[in-house]
């Protein structure tokens, strides 16, 4: 089974790209034993995005473009310590 670490970092990569399935599998699997993960992701895809409404109403197209990596940035940070705390 895979880990918090790798699940989190599965659970962010969902929000950019499409998962293999293997992937897909691997986090599903981790979530049937791992409430605090599935927790933590709902939150994650909330913030997510939450960010990229935000964005997409009141920055110019620059601003859209440096904005999402950042925020990303930002959430991967705290999940990692929420995951670790
Ligand atoms: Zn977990």
């Amino acid at each position: 089974m895979i880990t918090c670490r790798q699940a989190s970092l599965l659970v962010s990569k969902s929000l950019d790209a499409v998962l293999t399935s293997a992937e897909r599998a691997a986090l599903d699997e981790h979530a049937r034993h791992c409430p605090r993960c599935v927790h933590e992701a709902r939150k994650l895809e909330e913030i997510h995005r939450a960010c990229r409404e935000w964005a997409d109403e009141s920055l110019s197209d620059a601003g859209r473009a440096v904005l999402p990596a950042d925020c990303r940035q930002r959430l991967q940070a705290r999940l990692a310590a929420a995951l670790q705390g």
